[in-house]
């Protein structure tokens, strides 16, 4: 949303959409995004989406949401409201533009028996396998098919009866009368209706012809208006196809921009596989914070704004590559590091006890909310006798360059006071560290000694009988390849699932002041990473999710690219 970016260079949409409105081919722009109701929306949506809204709001124009709902076999309402709430959540309104191809369905519906009057369209009798086998290919031109020049009325008629359901399933199109040796494939006489005895979703039993794609879209894109049909480069050759039915039917003509999809590494974009892993059970659902979905990654922990950021940084290019989920990653980190409290959390424990800090009694310390934030403000952190460090944080025989806590040695509590650890409690079975022994000096509070004596390391920790149990959910990636399609043969992307891409751990510690924060609440754990409030709290049962970790891997190549560049 940089004015910035915009204003410094144009990518190549804005300059298309510049010459447009310089010659007057439009006076103003008019984009649309087009999801098929048939999955959850991801975050290769995302791109398209913010893309097309985007254009409208630089250009004081308007973006329509329409539901491209052409096949009602894999169409639902279920689909439809999610897929609603997710453009929605990313910030987008479409104000009173909310449509649906099917309420076009009529209108197709003319139009192709205007193209049948105009001797330009053809009911067929081949079946689905005779059309790709007529088709040709490439290299070869296509056959045509015997029915090809049936009468206009003779047309007219048997399309009128495959609306009226006269006919089984399979054993009638209709089809354009182009051109079967077109180098083209998509212009040898595409199929614009098929038969299909199915209920839709919103049209009910109405129909049981249903226009195909490329028979719904362009004409839905200038019944609407759009000027600018943004679509991914598979369409590209589709493309010629599209016009020349606008051209047919001498209506408004948008113009169709293609650009590259997005791929992210260790990420599978497909809804037909991101619907295999919610069926067959590899994740819990369609929500579960390690799906690309926009239901996934906002109950990840995912903003609005990183996403959008994240979208807009990858810009818009015309020809196909694969973006680093560090990317993401950071993106997300950038946001959250700006708007999210601090607060301490220990996901592994070791039990501290300290000698000489009094038993039965709090002590108070001020703690930062956010050090990127000033108006963040501070909140109080209890102290005690007892408290919890990561078991991580010490090691009874310290490696070299290892500064945490090891016997006879003195770290800083973050917060707190300087503490030194006298004694080490072990398992007498199995020999392991149990609980540290340690004693804290008074005139440390606040994490500097008057003597000005220094330590190593600061550690987070949390106050034993104040912390707040929590169930965390640490993710890694879905996949253990960057290219999860990249697999042996006979092997299928399921076989590049990630064995431990959820690890749970049932009990964690937080700082009392979580309390009560509800499903959705984003915080960074001190040295650990951000994490965010799952929906399956209760009051009893706190769960977080872990967003992201603090280590930013895409930074640090890029500052490695730097240095290597000067
Ligand atoms: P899939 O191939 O996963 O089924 P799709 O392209 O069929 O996805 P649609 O619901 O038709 O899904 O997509 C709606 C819009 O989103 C289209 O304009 C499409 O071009 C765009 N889109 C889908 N996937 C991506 C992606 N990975 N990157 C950018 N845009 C995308
Ligand atoms: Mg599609």
């Amino acid at each position: 949303m940089s004015g910035e970016t915009e204003r410094s260079s144009r990518n190549f949409i804005q300059q298309i959409i510049d010459q447009d409105l310089a010659e007057g081919r439009f006076r103003e722009v008019h984009t649309r995004f087009p999801p098929e109701p048939n999955g959850y929306l991801h975050i290769g949506h995302a791109k398209a989406i913010v893309l097309n809204f985007e254009l409208a709001r630089q250009y004081g124009g308007k973006c329509n949401l329409r539901m491209d709902d052409t096949n009602p076999l894999t169409e639902s309402t279920e689909y439809v409201e999610a897929i609603k709430q997710d453009v929605r959540w990313l910030g987008y309104d479409w104000e009173d533009r909310f449509y649906f191809a099917s309420d076009y369905f009529d209108q197709l519906y003319q139009w192709a028996v205007e193209l049948i009057k105009k001797g330009k369209a053809y009911v067929c009798d081949l079946s689905p396998e005779q059309i790709r086998e007529y088709r040709g290919t490439l290299t070869t031109p296509g056959r045509e098919s015997p029915w090809r020049n049936r009468s206009v009325e003779e047309n007219l008629e048997l399309f009128e009866r495959m609306r009226r359901g006269e006919f089984p399933e399979g054993s009638r199109t209709l089809r354009a009368k182009i051109d079967m040796a077109h180098p083209n494939l998509n212009m040898r006489d595409p199929v614009m209706y098929r038969i299909l005895h199915a209920r839709h979703h919103r049209t009910g039993d109405k129909w049981c012809i249903y226009p195909t794609y490329d028979w719904a879209h362009g004409q839905s894109d200038s019944i609407e208006g759009i000027t600018h049909s943004i679509c991914t480069l598979e369409f590209e050759n589709h493309r010629p196809l599209y016009d020349w039915f606008l051209d047919q039917l001498g209506v408004h003509h948008p113009r169709q921009i293609e650009f590259a999809r997005l791929n992210l590494t260790y990420t599978v974009m497909s809804k037909r596989k991101l619907l295999q892993l919610v069926q067959e059970g590899h994740v819990r659902g369609w929500d579960d914070p390690r799906m690309p979905t926009i239901c996934g990654l906002r109950r990840r922990g995912y903003t609005p704004e990183a996403i959008r950021n994240f979208c807009q940084r990858i810009g818009v290019a015309k020809f196909n590559s694969t973006v680093d989920l560090a990317l993401l990653e950071h993106c997300v980190r950038e946001h959250l590091n700006r708007t999210a409290p601090r607060v301490m959390a220990v996901l592994r424990p070791l039990k501290v006890v300290i000698e000489n800090f009094p038993e039965g009694e709090v002590e108070y310390l001020e703690a930062i909310n956010n050090p990127e934030d000033p108006s963040a403000g501070t909140r109080q952190v209890p102290f005690s006798r007892e408290l919890y460090i990561e078991q991580d944080d010490f090691r009874e025989e310290p490696p070299p360059k290892y500064y945490r806590l090891a016997p006879g040695r003195e770290v800083r509590l973050r917060y707190a006071y300087f503490v030194k650890c006298v004694d080490v409690v072990k398992d007498p079975q199995t020999g392991q560290v149990t609980e540290l022994r340690c004693t804290y000096d008074p005139a440390t509070r606040g994490g500097s000694a008057p003597d000005g004596r220094k330590v190593k390391a600061t550690l987070h920790w949390v106050s034993a009988p104040h912390a707040l149990p929590a169930e965390v959910r640490l993710y890694e990636t879905l996949f253990t390849k960057p290219d999860p399609e990249d697999v042996e043969e006979g092997q299928t992307f399921l076989d590049n699932l990630n064995p431990h891409s959820l690890e749970v751990i049932s009990q964690a510690f937080i700082e009392p002041s979580v309390k009560g924060a509800a499903p959705g609440t984003r915080y960074q754990f001190e040295r650990l990473g951000y994490f965010c409030v799952d929906p399956d709290t209760t009051p009893e049962h706190l769960v977080f999710n872990r967003t992201v970790t603090l280590k930013d891997t895409w930074a640090k190549v890029q500052k490695k690219l730097q240095q290597q560049r000067s």
